[in-house]
Order: structure tokens, then sequence, then C-alpha cells
């Protein structure tokens, strides 16, 4: 009998898919199924791929050692989708897999869980094959592993001991019961393993809707309202889609408060109807419980949520719920792309252009494009929304990939806001560079303080000063690790310190690196170290010194550090205890205070400085969505933009919130000067301890791809960041329309690198070219 084969993956970032073969008194594993394999010295639990058929023969594969489960414990289309990932990004089967597993990944060690309690599962001696169904509640978290009963190898003398106990105790043991009876977690852990016994959680599952925004929750939105005649519209556009059991993918392009979450309900409740599954993307962990509490209203407990915010404990409790099928609606940041629900049916990924779906790391995955494979693979719709559609999916869209459904207007005609732009030269030429708030802009926040309405006001950049500068030798504080200057941050914030005796920090936010600002030049001595440039933490002084009575909460990286501390700041906007909003980015997000009427924008510029030639439509898309947060409630909004450049295309049509005219603007400069979404990018980064040791690696690399087909090698070049965190970077630029070709090219010149492969990062599609 010919060789039964078994590709596995197996959670090593660098490995491959590997070969092995099953022996012939094992069952062959299911796609999807755990299958305990060895590797070298070690045995390892990766997951089945799928059979093969012939394979190299040259030298003398090895067999898997064991089964684990009977059948599919990763979804078969999930574990397809890690194989796209890893092969579209170039990141090893390895890496694309733990991007698919839950917290402790393939493991069953119990010494993770402090309160599981442990049950045996012998039936006259026969490991059980079917789920633990003598849990009462539904919550409990039985995971049980199948084995074959053929196939266990004998038991050790703790390992019987520990079975004798449990079957002596129908209600199970914790783990630290059996402890005290002298049974180790690694025999507990070998025996849930070998299908023996299952883990349970015995407290009902941690909820992470204990936390959820309920003050964000509209109390309209409990049960379904009447629709807008455009929510009509975009339904009857939608739902035969939804229900047609078939791959689609529509945009949905709807202007700020077009009341799209609305589409969204009512098309998951169609698609449950159908008996399939929704998953839901959306960009911010704070996000996610104000999205999750609507869809709670909606849809009761069916719905779990998956983020990397929660604890470990919490993802792994969510993950089995919803592998178990407890769950018809999974909404979740980027990673629960992944998420195992047997049978999505609808896909949406909400506020499609935030770049937050693309993941920084290896594999570096986009999850709106993962999303979209996903729809492929099990044939659902996927729907991609925005106010401010990225070009690349605005442009499919109108090549006719997608369909392409469009909100003009906001719910019951309520209209967009006001939009006013200051020109900060005539601001600082009358009341001098220091300007941070414009007249009109404190103006209209007096008038907001004095009829109790809320303010937003907007600096993407965080820190009190840009950096510090040497007025006698124009040295400025520079990071030791980074080739970056030091933001400069108050100390006011942090416990039993002031600014006065604290003085000031500079800080790099790549590396995290700190230090006093000294009081004098480190080069010259001279004692005029100046501060210049200005961050969130200035504009919270300046508007406190303006309205010392106004109530002023702070949101950035810096103020939400702690777990659950944006949220509970959004709570308290919405709960109308904060009378003005500072924040950078994360304020602008997709966040619904009815009650704020106008929006500060203080320097519309911040992002146009960079050498990045997404540079104009992330200025315009943050400009049109913040203005989008000012007027939501029954009162119209206003929103005031400060800019030095307000003549600039991005700043201009996002006063006149005018997304056509921007794109229509934006592709033609796109296609000028051949970037995406004309052509396709992959960004390649060395990274060595020397310079020369990095550009003779990037330039070996680039030799190896000369002369290839259907795309140009740019570089190498020292990349904008040259050092970061220590190393030096140098950049190559992959450009062309055949990203088949890229992958191939590059694959094939990188496997000349395979010792320093770790230092070369590959970035597919880049968002930033950092
Ligand atoms: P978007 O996501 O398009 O910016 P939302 O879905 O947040 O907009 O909707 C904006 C506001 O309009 C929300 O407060 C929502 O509750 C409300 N809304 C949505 N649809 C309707 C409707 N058909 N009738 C009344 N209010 C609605
Ligand atoms: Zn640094």
């Amino acid at each position: 009998m010919a060789d039964r084969l078994v590709s596995v993956a197996v959670p090593v970032p660098a490995l491959g898919l590997l070969t092995y073969r099953v022996p012939p008194e094992l069952a062959m594993p299911a796609p999807g199924a755990r299958v305990v394999v060895p590797l070298g010295p070690r045995k390892l639990t990766g997951v089945a791929v799928g059979q093969v058929s012939a394979a190299d023969t040259s030298f003398k594969l090895k067999d898997i050692l064991q089964v684990l489960d009977a059948g599919a414990f990763v979804p078969p289309d999930v574990v397809k989708l890690t194989q796209w990932v890893s092969d579209y990004y170039l990141a090893g089967p390895g890496s694309a897999l733990a991007a698919a597993l839950p917290p402790y990944g393939l493991s069953n060690r119990v010494d993770r869980f402090k309160t599981v309690r442990v049950v045996a599962l012998t039936e006259a001696g026969v490991v059980r094959l079917k789920p633990d169904t003598t849990s009462t509640s539904g919550t409990s978290d039985v995971d049980v592993v199948s084995g074959f009963s053929r196939t266990l190898p004998a038991l050790g003398a703790k390992q019987l001991q520990a079975l004798q106990l449990l079957q002596a105790a129908p209600e199970g043991m914790t783990v630290p019961a059996l402890g005290a009876q002298g049974i180790g977690s690694a025999t507990v852990t070998r025996l849930a393993d070998l299908g023996y016994v299952a883990i349970r959680h015995d407290r009902v599952d941690r909820d992470p809707f204990e936390h959820a925004v309920t003050a964000h929750t509209p109390s309209a939105s409990a049960g379904p309202r009447a629709l807008t005649d455009e929510q009509q519209a975009a339904m009857s556009q939608l739902l035969p889609h939804a229900v047609a059991r078939a791959f689609h993918v529509a945009l949905v392009h709807g202007v700020t408060g077009s009341g799209k979450t609305e589409v969204y309900l009512r098309l998951a409740d169609a698609v449950r109807q159908t008996g399939r599954g929704v998953l839901m993307l959306v960009p911010e962990i704070a996000l996610t419980p104000q999205v999750a509490a609507l869809f709670r209203a909606r849809f009761g407990t069916a719905v779990a949520i998956q983020h990397s915010g929660l604890s470990d404990g919490e993802r792994h409790d969510q993950w089995h719920r919803i592998r178990r099928g407890e769950v018809d609606v999974v909404i979740g940041t980027r990673s629960a792309v992944f998420a195992p629900l047997a049978n999505p049916g609808l896909i949406i990924v909400d506020e499609e252009h935030d770049t937050s779906y693309k993941q920084d790391e290896t594999p570096r995955y986009h999850g709106r494009d993962v999303a979209i494979m996903r729809g492929k693979f099990t044939g659902a719709l996927v729907v991609i929304g925005s106010a401010t559609p990225t070009l690349e999916s605005y442009t499919n869209a109108l090549d006719g990939r997608y369909s392409l459904v469009t909100l003009h207007r906001r719910v019951l005609d309520r209209p967009m806001a006001e939009v006013q732009v200051v020109n900060m030269r005539h601001e600082i030429a009358e009341a001098g560079a220091e300007v941070v708030l414009s007249r009109a802009l404190r103006e209209a926040m007096a008038a907001r303080l004095a009829e109790g309405q809320q303010s937003l006001i907007l600096l993407n950049r965080r820190g009190f000063a840009t950096s510090v500068l040497c007025r006698q030798c124009g040295a400025s504080l520079e990071c030791p690790n980074c080739s970056v200057t030091l933001t400069i941050h108050g100390t006011q914030g942090l416990p039993g310190r002031s600014a006065e005796r604290g003085g000031w920090r500079g800080r790099c936010h790549y590396c995290n690196f700190s230090k006093l600002v000294p009081k004098a030049c480190e080069k010259c001595a001279a004692p005029y170290m100046e501060r210049i440039g200005f961050g969130t933490e200035r504009v919270e002084a300046e508007v406190r010194q303006a309205f010392p009575d106004a109530r002023v909460a702070r949101v950035d990286r810096d103020t939400v550090r702690r777990k659950g501390s944006l949220v509970e700041i959004l709570e308290q906007v919405a709960r109308r205890e904060v009378d003005v909003l500072i924040g950078t980015q994360m304020i602008a997000k997709g966040h619904d205070f009815p009650e704020c009427t106008l929006v500060g924008v203080i320097s519309a510029d911040v992002g146009l400085g960079l050498a990045d030639f997404r540079s104009a439509e992330r200025t315009f898309q943050l400009l049109t969505q913040v203005a989008g947060r000012a007027g939501r409630g029954e009162r119209r909004g206003q929103a005031i933009i400060q800019s030095l450049v307000p003549e600039h295309y991005s700043v201009r049509l996002a006063c006149d919130q005018d997304y056509r005219a921007f794109y229509d603007k934006e592709v033609e400069f796109r296609r000028a000067m051949r970037y995406p979404p004309q052509v396709a990018i992959v960004n390649v980064v060395v990274r060595d301890k020397t310079f020369e040791g990095a550009m003779a690696v990037a330039r070996d690399l680039a030799g190896a791809m000369r002369g290839a087909r259907g795309f140009v090698v740019l570089g190498p070049a020292p990349a904008p960041l040259t050092r970061l965190r220590g190393e030096h970077r140098v950049q190559l630029f992959l450009k062309g329309t055949s990203r088949k070709a890229m992958r191939e090219g590059l694959q094939l010149a990188l496997t000349r690198f395979t010792r320093s492969s770790k230092a070369i990062g590959v970035d597919v599609d880049p968002l930033t070219m950092l």
C-alpha cells in the first residue's frame, strides 16, 4: 500500500509546511485536526493541512505520533486562509497559523488555567468521542480532546492514579485539588492530550461584555426602526447577495452618520436566518464594545467578541465558544478574521480605510484583504464600509470588481457639519508663532461651554513638544537607538511628580527610550534648550488655561495605556461628564457622540510633511472622519480646521466633504507617479548591526532579482528610519503590476538567504514606507 501522507503546519514561524507519514494504525487526520509530530528531538503539536499525494521520497519521512481530534480543530476554511496568508504575504505557514490559533495555541497545558476542573472521560475504558454534555450551563468551557482508543499508549502509574481519582469524582476535580493528591499539572496535561480527561472551566465564561459601554448604546437601537430611503435602497442592493450563498464583495460608501451600522445589523439578521454566521471586523478595540453592544441588543447572547485587548483567558473562552458553535455573530478587531466560526455567510469590515487593519509584524496581513479571501473560500458576502474608502477599494468598486453602494446623506436629513478653515499663517502673523488655539476656535469653544455642549479637539501628535533644540548650537535630543529626535513630555501626569520637580522628559516613540531633558545642551553646554513644536499635552494645557472651569479629558496613547481606560474616558464623554475631549486620531474613529457639536483640528498638516505617498489620502480621511464626529445628534455641528496650507487639496476637499473630487485628483497623482493602486508594492527591509552589513545583504538580494520580469526593483537605499531599536535598516522596493511575479521573484531570491532571513522583513502592500 502506498504511504498515506499529510502536510502539517507547525507553529514555528520560519518553517514551511512539513510532510509526514500517517502510520497504518492511525486514521487520516481531517484538515484542521491537531496532530502530534516529531521535529528533530522535539515533539510538537501542529495542524493537519491536507493529504499529500506524492512526496519527494529521496529521504525517509517521519510518522505522525498522534491525531488529537476526530474532526477539525481549526475550521478547514481557516486553515486554507492561513495558507493563503502565508503565500501572499511571504510569511512562514507557522506564523500565519499562529495568528489563527487561540491563546495558548495548541496546547492543553492546564497550569495556565487556575479555574479549570478536570473531568474523567472514560466510559468502560474507552475514550468518549463526543463532547461533554454533562455540564449544566451552556457556558462552561468544555474542551474535549478526542483521541482514538486504539492508539493510546499504556498509561503510567501517576496517570492511572489520576484517572481513578477522577472516576470517583463525577463532578470532576480542580487542578489544585488534584495537586494535593500528588497529581501535577504535567500529568493532567498529558491525560488531556491523550483524550482521557476534559479540562473544563468551572466558572461561567468570562464575559467581556461586563465592561461593555452601555452609555454608548442609544436606546433607539434596541429594536429595529424604519429605514431611511437610502438605507432601504442599500438593503435592496445587498440583501440578495447576503442570502445567495455565493461570494460577492460590496463597498458601502456612506457619509459619516448615514446609518451604515443599521444596514449591517439588518444584513446580519437576514444571514443568521439562513443558518450562517456573521463576522464583523472593526478597527479599534474601543469601538468593539460599542458595536458589540448594538449587536447584543439585537441578537442576544449569540454574539462573541475577539480582540487583542482581552485577557488571554477571555480570548481563550471566546475562541472556544465560537468553535463549539455557540455563537452566530463574532465581532472583533483584525485578528478576528481568523475566528473559528463554522460557516460565515456575511463578513463586514467597518471603516475599511483604517490602517490598524494592517498587522505591523509578521505575518503582515491586511484584515480587510484576508476577510475578502475568507469570503471567497466560504462563499460569503463581504461588505466593506467607510465614509472615506481607500483608493484601492474605491478603484475596485469603479472597475466593477466590487459593487458600490452609496449613502449620500445623514439619517433623518441631519445636516453635515459646517466646516471652516483657519489659515494659521495669518493667525501666526497676528498672535505670534506660539499660537495653538486660533481665535475662531477659542470663541467657538467658549460658545459651546456656555451652552453646555461638547467639543472635540484633534491633534494627531502626542507629547508636549515635538523636540527640544539648543538655541546656541542647534543640537537636539536624539534617541540613542533610533534615528529620531525625542518627543518632549511633561511629567505632570505621573504620580508624585510635577513639571517643576520632574522637569521635562524626552521619549522615543519607537523604542520607548526616555531621559530627563538636561538643563544645558549636552554638546555645547549652553543653558538654552528650547521646546519646539507641540502635541496633545500642550493643547490640553492651553485649553485648561483658556477655560479653567471646563471639564477636560485627553485621549492618546499616553493616557490610555492601561487596559480599559479608553473605554472609560469614552463613557465619561457619553455621560456628558466631559466638556472638551482632546486627542489624537483615536478620537476621530467611528465614535458616535450625539452631544458633540464642535470639532476643532489644531493642525491639519501634521501628516502632510511625511515622506509617504499616502499622506494626502491620510489627511483627507482624518479630517473628513473627525469633522463627521460633529453634530450627529439633533443640533447642527461645526468643524474648525486650522492649517498652514489651507490651499492643499486634501485639506480643501475634506472641508467640502467631497470624497469623489478627492478620489479623482488623488488617483491621477498615483497614476502619474506609478504608486498603488496603479501598481503593487513590496517593501523589503534588511536589518543588521552595521549599516554596511545591511547594505551588503540588500545588494545581494537586489542582484538576485535583476532581470526579473513583471516588476522593477528600486534601491537598495537607507530606510527613512535608518536606525531603529539599535539596528541599521536598508530598504528595497519592488514595484509592478503582477503581484504573483513579485512574490515568486522575491521568494526565489530569499531562498539564498536562509541564514540571515530573520533580518529580512517583507511587507507586501505596505501601508508605511518607513
Ligand atoms: P455611520 O456608521 O454611517 O457613521 P451610524 O450607523 O453610526 O452612522 O448612524 C448614525 C446615527 O443615526 C446613529 O445614532 C444611529 O443610531 C442613527 N440611525 C441610524 N439609522 C437610523 C434610522 N433609520 N432612523 C433613525 N436613526 C437612525
Ligand atoms: Zn528609539
